[in-house]
């Protein structure tokens, strides 16, 4: 999905959750920004990206990352002013944060430190990450384009995503055969992962769930990580869904789970 299609998800599905408006109408000038933002298909190196993906490591080195960075930092300072204006009370916050990125070279250097997951001001890592997002983005669907003939998702099985190596945050249950798949919180790439065990810490027999009221749509919760999962069972659901609109459509979800002592 890209996120002109989710946009106009969201623009559809607002008010499916009235509470939660004021919250999508922020992620909905966040996904404005993030779409005017034109990125180039990059290049997959197939030797190097094979070789990767057999010893079990993600197809983007951190280190190596090279993507526009002044096309990032501008995105950047986007996201905070289109934050500041449908979230005036946080506008001093985020003249703070977008100071933080105002040159490319700094916006690169945390960009980076961000994606070695140094725990930062939960603000920061929020326009972080959608700054970040239409580079990674592009990454996963050339991925998922070309990769077919080197990659299985059937071996891989991991609890990160095979592109950017980030973490899952929402995740389905398969119309056909009722196997999971995780979502990258980071790229949106989409993966296999086994039903039984935490995505997070691979712990068997310790994800609880408990139905949010909405059929489809569960929270799984591990007993060992304290991690949560939010599961969409596609079985149960007649419609198409955007993934990407439904992790911002359910972030009750994610109030509930961690208002239950849960982590994300
Ligand atoms: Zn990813
Ligand atoms: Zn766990």
């Amino acid at each position: 999905m890209t996120d002109t299609q989710t946009l106009a998800y969201l623009v559809a599905e607002r008010g499916r959750r009235p509470e939660l408006d004021e919250l999508i109408d922020l992620h909905i000038a966040v996904l404005q920004a993030r779409s005017e933002v034109k990125v180039d298909s990059p290049q997959i190196l197939e030797g190097q990206a094979r070789e990767r993906l057999e010893g079990g490591e993600p197809l983007l080195k951190i280190a190596e990352l090279a993507l526009d960075w002044a096309a990032f930092a501008e995105l950047f300072q986007s996201i905070c002013e289109a934050v500041a204006r449908t979230a005036p009370a946080c506008a001093n916050d985020l003249l703070a944060v977008s100071n933080l990125a105002s040159t490319p070279e700094a916006a690169a250097r945390l960009a980076r430190a961000s994606l070695e997951e140094r725990p930062g001001d939960p603000l920061v890592t929020f326009v972080l990450n959608n700054a970040l997002h239409p580079f990674l983005a592009a990454w996963a669907q050339a991925y998922a384009q070309n990769a077919q003939e080197f990659f299985s998702d059937e071996t891989w099985y991991r609890s990160f995503c095979p592109v950017c190596g980030g973490a899952p945050d929402l995740a389905v249950l398969q119309k056909a055969s009722g196997g999971r798949r995780l979502v990258c919180s980071r790229c949106d790439f989409e993966w296999s992962f086994h039903r039984s065990l935490c995505a997070f810490c691979g712990a068997e027999g310790e994800q609880g769930y408990f139905p949010d009221g909405l059929g489809a749509y569960r929270l799984y919760a591990c007993g060992k990580c304290r991690r949560y999962l939010k599961t969409i069972d596609l079985r149960e659901l007649a419609r198409g869904v955007d993934l990407p609109g439904e992790r911002i459509l359910t972030l009750g979800m994610d109030m509930a789970a961690r208002a239950a002592g849960y982590l994300s």
